[in-house]
């Protein structure tokens, strides 16, 4: 601990524009979990794989069949189809290796005149070539999901059956899937977050960056005054009490919630600074604090116990300081 202060305070010797040497990043993860509604043609392409049988449609008009099926046909833009059933081989017409090592690769069922994505298994990149024939392995268990085929795996079989018109099945259509995105990054805490963030875990400090022209002190701190768009110029300590300028309680439950709700979030001006922070305000009675908070009200930083992580979360909650 002592270390790391002496070399915050060099850090800070140095003025603005220096990185701090430790925690220089910290993980970051947006995520964005879904429910997806596949549409009718794809509904019953899932379903079917229940049943070991590939759904394409073959469009009314221009008469290209596309698998999985489709709602409106990609070729010529009509949206009438009949659905029809493929047979389970075909021919690689393009490929590639994925980072973890297994091969992706666009294949043409029999009779299909698009291309369907999915992995290659028992043949590694080098193994494979472009016109290999290829034939669907069924998963062990069947879920709904494209993944009910394991994968396409070499085969000598020739072209199989041509496309028979599908004539319906008790197979119940997959008309939701949960998907989910997810995004995982590293966040450089760059000079200004980087000293913030190390004068917390030295010694609980916190510090803004004055803006030379409104003299506004800005905390968290930042390059350039959000209202001048002057750069700041100048490091300042505040303090780890200030005022509440506006809060509010969430009950609500929502995807990333790092708390449980009923919660009080508040925006915050510390003590020295000008600007607002946003933390929770706890050691109150959530049910009580509708009725005792108020804006104006004065709080005070309650600090997490243990070795600090370097980061506004070191600072459990802001506690209000009842004046009466
Ligand atoms: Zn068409
Ligand atoms: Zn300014």
């Amino acid at each position: 601990m002592e270390a790391r202060t002496a070399e915050s305070m060099e850090m800070r010797g140095q003025g603005l524009g220096t990185t701090p040497s430790e925690n220089p990043t910290f993980a970051g993860r947006i995520e964005l979990p879904y429910t997806l509604t596949t549409g009718k043609a794809a509904a019953t392409f899932l379903a079917e794989l229940a049943n070991k049988r590939l759904i394409g449609s073959r469009c009314t008009s221009c008469t290209d069949i596309a698998v999985p099926a489709q709602d409106f046909c990609a070729a010529c833009g009509e949206t009438l189809s009949d659905l029809v059933v493929v047979a389970p081989t075909g021919e690689v017409t393009g490929f590639t290796e994925t980072e973890a090592g297994g091969v992706l690769a666009m294949i043409r069922l029999d009779g299909a005149d698009a291309d369907f994505v999915h992995k290659v298994l028992d043949v590694g990149f080098d193994g494979l070539e472009i016109g290999a024939r290829v034939e669907a392995r069924w998963a062990d268990e069947a879920t709904g999901n494209v993944m009910d085929i394991a994968g396409f795996t070499p085969t000598e079989a020739g072209p199989g059956e041509a496309p028979q018109a599908f004539k319906g099945s008790d197979a119940e259509p997959v008309l939701q899937q949960k998907y989910g995105l997810r995004l995982e990054y590293d966040h450089a805490f760059g000079p200004y977050y980087g000293t913030l963030f190390d004068g917390i875990a030295s010694s609980r400090r916190i510090q803004g960056v004055r803006c030379p022209s409104c003299k506004c002190v800005l905390v968290p701190p930042r390059e350039y005054c959000d209202t001048c768009f002057c750069r700041t110029a100048e490091w300042v300590d505040v303090a780890d009490s200030g005022t509440i300028k506006a809060f509010s309680i969430i009950y609500m439950e929502f995807v990333g919630q790092t708390r449980e709700p009923p919660y009080v979030y508040a925006e915050i001006v510390l003590d020295g600074a000008a600007t607002r922070l946003i933390h929770t305000i706890a050691g109150i009675d959530v049910e009580d604090a509708k009725e005792r908070l108020r804006t104006g009200m004065k709080v005070k930083a309650v600090w997490k116990n243990g070795e600090p992580s370097g980061s506004l979360d070191d600072i459990e909650y802001f506690e209000p300081v009842f004046e009466d």
